[in-house]
């Protein structure tokens, strides 16, 4: 799949066609020519300017620029990886200091700039020290900076050339100078594809479209990350870790929390060093709180917020790696200033780890209540019977002495009745099973809705239920037993259009509880009662027997 940049615009097809044919002519053509095409694509694309405001059609003629440079280079053979490229998998992590992890690497890359020149070890502190002034936002000391470094930097040094002339980018793109921007940009570019092969001319292209706040809003930037990250994605390099990054960035609105999930999932499988410290607590944190949502994925969510809680550690590491840089590099009035932009830098770490900590302390609480909940419910299930929604058995053996102690120590009359359908067996052959069943479902609401919410009631066998009554005399109780009899005689029950009426016969015993509760007492005073049952079965069934002592 991907996104037509043509079609979203309403740019004339000769304006796309001229820039297409430009972003080949400058990437093919040979160097005489390439300036004069380099200045017309600037012109082409800026004629759509109108007042100097940025308008859809700028947006547009930028997307189709964009989308063509990209489709053309990441056509080219990626095999081959510069020094350059090489470096720029580096800067990812500066400030490299003599015990961090990619000093050896740097120095391989750089040897050949050091041997040249001792100098150009004071000069990659200055460029490092550029890069960090820009990172935290220190503008001022940035543009001083570059000021000074202009007249060191040798442009046949290619990667010390390219990194300064992308900070200096960044400075025309902060002070809205498209068109300065875009002509830098654009030489840099060709010089890049012609002295560091593809993948460099990639990363400095996308580098250069990061930047472009004027262009995140637009329609078109999804549309042009996509389309790249679609083309590179096999290649697992880094350029695709930084489009697969600044994809997942990307506002809620733009790219949905389940598409970002699918970047996480890309991203987390590429080596740990190509993305740094900060991306990856970005990432991991972002699938703990999505995968928080999900109980059946809790495992992977607290997985997810332990590693984010790893690389934030790295995140207070670099940062201290930073404030020890500046504190060795910079002159000491431009350090005192620069400490205000440092504690920002630690402000806002410091939020993102207490962000951290709620979002995972929340997690765990919510998953905790859950547990906490389905226990209930399977407690609540393990004494229910299924069927008829009444109490079970395990119910009645582990609730009904305490209960009974009770209306003991109160002197609170019980009566135990039991109910048992008649003739249920023959219901069972005329109807079939499961209209049995259903029978023994309704008697079940019926007996909740006609009984106390303090009257127990157990499912206490295949057609049984015991029914046991608080504060009743014998009188009382043979009325309310009769009653209910009565409403099951009269019930029609309607199963799958037959019409099924049966009848029941109850027993009851009714008894004060002496002061002392025992087991057999109960057992007890059930045999009575089922006594009493018989005896309305015998008597010819439809019948209410009560006994008391
Ligand atoms: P009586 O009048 O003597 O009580 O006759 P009866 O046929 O009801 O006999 P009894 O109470 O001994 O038999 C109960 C029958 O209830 C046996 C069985 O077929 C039926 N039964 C027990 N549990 C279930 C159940 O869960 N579903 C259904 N559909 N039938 C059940
Ligand atoms: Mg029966």
């Amino acid at each position: 799949m991907s996104f037509d940049i043509e079609g979203l615009s309403e740019l004339k097809p000769d304006v796309i066609s001229e820039i297409r044919g430009l972003v080949h002519d400058i990437f093919e053509t040979g160097d005489q020519k390439r300036d004069q095409h380099i200045d017309r694509l600037i012109q082409e694309v800026s004629l759509q300017l109108k007042d100097g405001e940025i308008n859809d059609e700028f947006l547009a003629s930028a997307a189709v620029f964009f989308n063509e440079a990209f489709m053309f280079i990441s056509a080219q053979d990626f095999s081959g990886n510069s020094d350059l490229y090489k470096f720029f998998r580096i800067i990812n992590h500066l400030p490299i200091l003599d015990y961090s992890r990619f000093y050896d690497q740097t120095m391989d890359v750089l040897k050949p700039y050091f041997e040249h020149d001792p100098k150009n070890v004071k000069l990659f502190d200055r460029l490092q020290l550029l890069y960090l002034y820009s990172e935290i936002g220190y503008e001022y000391a940035a543009q001083r900076l570059a000021g000074e470094l202009l007249a060191q930097i040798d442009p046949d040094q290619l990667c010390f050339y390219v990194m300064y002339q992308l900070n200096k980018a960044r400075i025309f793109n902060a002070h809205g100078d498209a068109k300065s921007e875009m002509k830098l940009m654009l030489d840099l570019a060709i010089r890049v594809w012609d002295e560091g092969g593809p993948e460099a001319t990639l990363f400095v292209m996308t580098n250069w479209l990061f930047t472009l706040s004027w262009f995140k809003s637009s329609r078109y930037y999804k549309a042009l990350l996509f389309n790249l990250y679609e083309k590179i994605r096999g290649m697992e390099c880094l350029n695709t870790a930084r489009v697969g990054y600044e994809l997942f960035l990307l506002d809620d609105k733009q790219v949905a929390p389940a598409e970002k999930m699918r970047y996480f999932q890309d991203l987390v499988k590429f080596h740990e060093t190509i993305l740094n410290s900060s991306q990856l607590h970005s990432l991991h944190f972002f699938a703990g709180n999505y995968l928080s949502g999900f109980q059946e994925q809790f495992h992977d969510s607290i997985h997810s917020f332990k590693s984010s809680n790893y690389f934030l550690h790295k995140c207070w590491e670099r940062l201290i790696d930073i404030s020890k840089y500046l504190r060795t590099h910079c002159e000491p009035r431009e350090y005192k200033l620069g400490m205000r932009f440092v504690e920002a830098k630690f402000m806002q770490l410091s939020n993102q780890t207490s962000l951290r900590n709620n979002s995972y302390v929340e997690n765990l609480q919510m998953n905790f209540e859950k547990i906490e909940e389905l226990y209930r419910e399977v407690g609540e299930l393990s004494l229910t019977d299924q069927l008829s929604g009444q109490r079970n058995r395990r119910f009645m053996d582990n609730n009904l002495m305490p209960i009974l102690s009770l209306a003991a120590r109160h002197n609170v009359p019980v009566c135990f009745s039991i109910i048992d359908i008649d003739y249920f067996k023959t219901v069972n052959d005329k109807y079939g099973h499961t209209a049995g069943d259903y029978i023994l479902k309704e008697l079940g609401k019926m007996l909740s809705q006609t009984f106390r919410h303090s009257d127990i009631i157990v499912r206490y066998g295949g057609d049984e239920f015991l029914i046991v009554l608080f504060d009743t005399n014998p009188g009382h109780s043979k009325e309310v037993m009769d009653g209910f009899r009565k409403k099951v005689e009269e019930r029609v029950f309607r199963y799958r259009r037959k019409q099924i009426k049966i009848t029941i016969s109850i027993g009851a015993y009714c008894e004060i509880f002496p002061e002392k509760v025992k087991l057999k007492n109960l057992k007890e005073y059930i045999d009575m009662a089922d006594i009493a049952l018989y005896e309305s079965k015998e008597a010819g069934r439809n019948t209410v027997s009560i006994r008391s002592s």
